[in-house]
């Protein structure tokens, strides 16, 4: 970084809150790509505009107690980070994973203000969690913490204010549970949650949205930027889980092979390809681990290290399980074999070095808050199908997902030129991000 504005401000944040890695990763990510942006903008320092956006608005912080299935009664924690709401009410989904903590959280909320503004739908920033480990615990105890959750969250969300979503560990049982008890407390019925069941308000196609979204957008710098598609190509798919399932059907269905995917556990391998709706039997339905594939599936084979996934010779590759899945490492062995694009379902997992080797080898890279962004886009379109009582067929939104992944990738593409980086859609989705909540808190003046 060279601009002292910018400089001063990350280094005042970073001497604020060492210990918040996470967070200061996504921030100097952000930070280092709009130099020129500040530069060709003089209120961008003169009102503070990067020192209160990385500031969240606000944040709130809980306990959670609730029973176990022995009646003893467990304690975890609960946030919501409630961090930008220049161009609409926060938006930003629920992780449940015993990692989760204050810096997970505002990385994901930080990420989540430049994701939501680039879908064009009028959505804040905000996302929360708990420390909770859904793993081993059965539905009746899913249940009543999720219930213990809402009782203190219901206080600060609202279809006008924050409507939450779902994410790690949080699928269609969690919001279930959630909104039930949102409804049971507020005695109200409203659009308060995304990722709803059909039945209560959700929308077709918000399960597939994320996935499906990460091989439109791929799709198409494929197409803009090589001349190519996932027509014969093998994946890889990192995960196996809302994301990773979705992108394996939809990279299926465009022709692509995908070789391998992932849990916590191991990897599969497949050279023939995996079978999608085995797995999505196997994870969504039966919760199974990922080595029972291949226990069934006699091609496949089962490895214990989830991140040698990245030693599999690809052409594409679709990172969709956690931040920092992927080090310089990884993607120095993926671009020796041969990888031509990499799109993040996840958000940020690959790490600072792994971009920096993939950019220099000229691998196109698409990154986490342009490419994963059709959940929250669907999510946005379910809000909307809400407030007008009414549903709108699967091919409906499906095809409104795909114009707006491929409006994002054209935003990010061309602000990326505009800007002096040509081809670098990291910074150019930074840069389409930020341009449109920066002029909505330049027009709103300092709100205090
Ligand atoms: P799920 O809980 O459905 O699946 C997560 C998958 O990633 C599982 O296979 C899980 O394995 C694996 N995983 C999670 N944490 C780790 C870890 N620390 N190490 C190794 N593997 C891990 O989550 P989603 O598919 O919803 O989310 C995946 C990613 O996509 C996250 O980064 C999320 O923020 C992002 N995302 C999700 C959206 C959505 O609509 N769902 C929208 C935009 C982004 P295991 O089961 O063994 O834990």
């Amino acid at each position: 970084m060279k601009n002292q504005y910018v400089i001063k401000t990350f280094e005042d944040i970073k001497n604020q809150h060492p210990d918040q890695k996470e967070y200061l990763q996504a921030v100097y990510e952000v930070l280092s790509t709009l130099e020129p942006v500040v530069e060709a903008n003089e209120k961008i320092e003169k009102y503070s505009i990067l020192e209160r956006i990385i500031e969240p608005e606000r944040q709130i912080i809980f306990r959670v107690p609730w029973v176990d299935d022995k009646g003893k009664v467990r304690v975890n924690r609960g946030y919501r980070v409630q961090f930008n709401s220049a161009i609409g009410p926060y938006k930003g989904g629920l992780r449940f994973h015993p990692t989760v903590n204050l810096s997970i959280i505002k990385f994901l909320g930080f990420e989540q203000i430049f994701k939501n503004s680039l879908t064009g739908l009028p959505m804040g920033g905000g996302k929360g969690g708990s420390d909770f480990d859904p793993k081993g615990k059965s539905d009746d105890e899913i249940m009543r913490f999720c219930q213990s959750f809402m009782t203190e969250l219901s206080k600060h969300i609202g279809p006008n204010t924050d409507v939450p979503a779902g994410d790690i560990g949080v699928g269609g049982r969690e919001i279930g549970y959630l909104f039930g008890q949102y409804k049971r407390l507020q005695n109200e019925f409203t659009g308060v949650l995304t990722g709803k069941g059909l039945s209560f308000g959700g929308s077709l196609a918000r399960t597939e949205a994320t996935g499906y979204g990460l091989c439109y957008i791929t799709e198409e710098m494929l197409k803009v930027m090589k001349n190519d598609s996932f027509k014969n190509k093998k994946v890889i798919i990192s995960g196996s889980g809302n994301v990773a399932l979705y992108a394996a059907e939809k990279v299926t269905q465009l022709g692509g092979t995908v070789i391998a995917m992932s849990d916590s556990s191991g990897y599969i391998y497949d050279e023939k390809g995996i079978d999608v709706q085995l797995m999505k039997e196997l994870k969504e339905v039966k919760r199974q681990r990922i080595s029972v594939y291949a226990d069934i599936v006699k091609t496949a084979s089962f490895h214990d290290d989830f991140r040698s996934i990245w030693t599999i010779p690809c052409q594409i590759a679709l990172p969709c399980a956690t931040q920092n899945e992927l080090d310089e490492e990884s993607a120095k062995t993926l671009i020796k074999n041969g990888v031509i694009a990499v799109a993040e379902g996840a958000n940020m997992p690959s790490t600072p070095e792994a971009v920096e080797a993939f950019q220099k080898a000229k691998v196109l890279f698409a990154p986490a808050k342009a490419a994963n962004a059709g959940g929250v886009a669907v999510s946005g379109l379910e809000m909307c199908q809400n407030s007008q009582r009414f549903s709108w067929t699967f091919q409906d939104v499906d095809e409104k997902l795909k114009d707006i992944m491929i409006n994002i990738f054209h935003n990010a593409y061309d602000n990326a030129e505009k800007y002096g980086y040509k081809d670098n859609l990291v910074a150019g989705a930074n840069i389409a991000g930020f341009l449109k909540v920066c002029d909505a808190m330049l027009s709103q003046g300092i709100t205090y």
